[in-house]
């Protein structure tokens, strides 16, 4: 049997993959099983950010990987210690819990936002407004944080006391923070799975405000915007706000599965032994793969990604068959006049591999795409918008 039809055989059938099999890369390259190249624009959905094999990545971990591969959270360690160090001084946290995807890093915020409430103001303020069209994971719990139906079908009842508002719809949120028994406000800076979607600063500062006011936490999950993703260290530092709870994954590990969730002042002690953990969580080999992407992600190597920004802002913006790009930093949505799958396509056909969100085509670049290798996949990209495909022709 060839490898897709072991896959369609055995492997449980949530995934509609393209007709690719992916055996190697170096850098921004991708190689398939029949020695294609491709230049990778979707780094497995924003978590290589610095590519396949980074020389320093694979000596981190690998030198981690060759001492000790992992402990449980029974004993200290350095490599989880250190990330911690890093992510606190960097961001302004006081501490950080390890976790081992998005979805785990989302369920550590909800939990403490929960226990905050609980103990300080009564154990009925447990629910949490979250945004319609926003992403979460796909446990039961984030699931029902998610503010999309479209998950939700046939996995009900999910977890309750999640309660939606529309992004930009500060009244909502203001009536429910004044009628309801509310633990929190969790949102993405820019909506990721929503169709790259940023918050506009406008609604970023109220909401921010009306939980500072009214003693409400505010999460921000930047698994898929944040690790310089954004342009930023973490995309709620464009907006000037201090949340009280920041959670990210996908980018951090560098390819390996981690999730932090970062707990700022109001609730650094909120956890206590015994009240959350994970076994894999804080694992050294990731959290020193982590180590090494977060060292790298200086205020230098920030501007680079605002200039690449920059650059494919004004390379697609003139192509005519671009209606409009939305994002931030190397996380960009282009609306297409043809039919996104038609230029998913043509792209994929001709060596670029960028993925969709909604109806737009989503780029999500190694941060640290080489320039030639940037123009190369964006000149590719403009083709698929504005060419006829072979099919259609
Ligand atoms: C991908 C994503 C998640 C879920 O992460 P997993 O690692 O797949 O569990 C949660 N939130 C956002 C914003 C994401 O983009």
């Amino acid at each position: 049997m060839s490898i897709k039809e072991l896959d369609a055989k055995y492997v449980a059938n949530t995934y509609a993959r393209f007709p690719i099999e992916l055996v190697s890369g170096k850098g921004s390259k991708l190689y398939d099983s029949e020695g294609k190249e491709y230049i990778d624009m979707g780094t497995g959905i924003g978590v290589s950010i610095f590519g396949v094999g980074d020389d320093e990545w694979v000596k981190a971990t690998t030198q981690q990987l060759t001492t000790l591969q992992h402990t449980s959270n029974l004993y200290y360690t350095s490599p989880c210690a250190t990330l911690a160090q890093m992510l606190c001084e960097k961001t302004g946290a006081k501490k950080v819990f390890f976790s081992n995807s998005g979805a785990e890093a989302n369920e550590c915020a909800i939990k403490a936002a929960r226990k905050y409430a609980a103990e300080k103001k009564g154990e009925e303020y447990y629910k949490i407004i979250t945004l319609n069209n926003s992403f979460h994971g796909r446990t039961i719990t984030t699931l029902a944080a998610t503010g999309q139906d479209t998950f939700h079908k046939d996995f009900l009842p999910l977890t309750e006391g999640f309660l939606y508002a529309d992004a930009g719809d500060v009244e909502t949120i203001s009536k429910y923070i004044a009628e309801e028994k509310i633990a929190a406000v969790m949102l993405e800076t820019v909506q990721g799975e929503g169709g790259v979607v940023p918050l506009t600063q406008e609604f970023l500062s109220a909401v921010s405000k009306l939980c500072a006011d009214n003693d409400v936490l505010l999460v921000v999950d930047e698994v898929q915007t944040g690790n310089g993703r954004t342009g930023a260290l973490y995309g709620y530092m464009k907006y000037g706000i201090t949340p009280d709870i920041v959670t990210t994954a996908k980018g951090l590990g560098g390819g390996l599965p981690i999730g932090a969730t970062m707990l700022f002042e109001k609730v650094e002690n909120t956890y206590t032994p015994g009240s959350h953990g994970s076994t894999f969580g804080g694992n050294p080999v990731a959290a020193a793969g982590a180590c090494s992407i977060i060292s790298r992600l200086t205020e230098d190597f920030l501007s680079a990604v605002e200039r690449k920004h920059d650059y494919i802002i004004n390379e697609l913006s003139q192509c005519e068959g671009v209606k409009g790009i939305t994002g931030l930093g190397l996380m960009l949505g282009i609306e297409t006049v043809k039919d996104v799958n038609e230029v998913l396509k043509y792209c994929q056909e001709n060596g670029v591999l960028p993925i969709k969100a909604k109806n737009k085509l989503r780029l999500l670049p190694p941060l640290n795409i080489s320039d030639e290798e940037l123009e190369k996949a964006i000149n590719i990209i403009k083709n698929a918008c504005v060419e006829v495909s072979a099919n259609e022709s």
